[in-house]
C-alpha cells in the first residue's frame, strides 16, 4: 500500500520516520522524499498487512498521514489509445484482454506523466 507523510515544519527535525522503523521493525520502501525546513511529504510504500500498524505509528508521532489514489481513468472519454500506457515508468497502467486499459492504483507512484501525456484528458489527477 502507498502511503503519503506529510511533516508540517515542527515535526522535520525530529527522527520520526527512523524511530517508527525501529518501534515497529516494519521495513519499507521510501519512493518520493520532498522534505526541507518548511516541511515535505513522504511517499512509503508499505506491506499491506502492516500498513495500518504503521500509520497508526506515524500518527502516534503528530504527522499526518493519508492513503493515496494519485490518478483516475474516465472511461467515457478513454479510446485505449494506449499514450498513458507507454509512458508509465513503472507499468502501472495495463491492458487487459479486451484492450481496455487499467490502471494498477496499487503501483502508481503518482508522476502523473499519464495525465500530461493523455491527448483526450481521459486520465486525471485524482481529487
Ligand atoms: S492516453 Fe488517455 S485516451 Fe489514451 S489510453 Fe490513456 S487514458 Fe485512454
Ligand atoms: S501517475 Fe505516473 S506512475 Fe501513476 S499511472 Fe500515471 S504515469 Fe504511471
Amino acid at each position: 500500500m502507498k502511503i503519503m507523510i506529510m511533516f508540517d515544519p515542527g515535526k522535520v527535525g525530529e527522527a520520526i520516520t527512523s524511530n517508527v522503523i525501529l518501534e515497529k521493525k516494519v521495513p519499507f520502501n521510501i519512493l518520493t522524499a520532498k522534505i526541507d525546513k518548511k516541511g515535505g511529504e513522504m511517499l512509503i510504500e508499505a506491506p499491506d498487512d502492516k500498513a495500518f500498524e504503521l500509520i497508526e505509528a506515524f500518527k502516534e508521532k503528530g504527522v499526518r498521514v493519508e492513503t493515496r489514489k494519485f490518478v483516475e481513468i474516465l472511461p467515457h472519454k478513454c479510446i485505449n489509445c494506449g499514450q498513458c500506457f507507454s509512458i508509465c515508468p513503472v507499468d502501472a497502467i495495463k491492458y487487459d484482454e479486451d484492450y481496455s486499459i487499467t490502471l494498477k492504483q496499487e503501483d502508481c507512484i503518482g508522476c502523473l506523466q499519464c495525465v500530461d501525456s493523455c491527448p483526450l484528458e481521459a486520465i486525471v489527477k485524482a481529487s
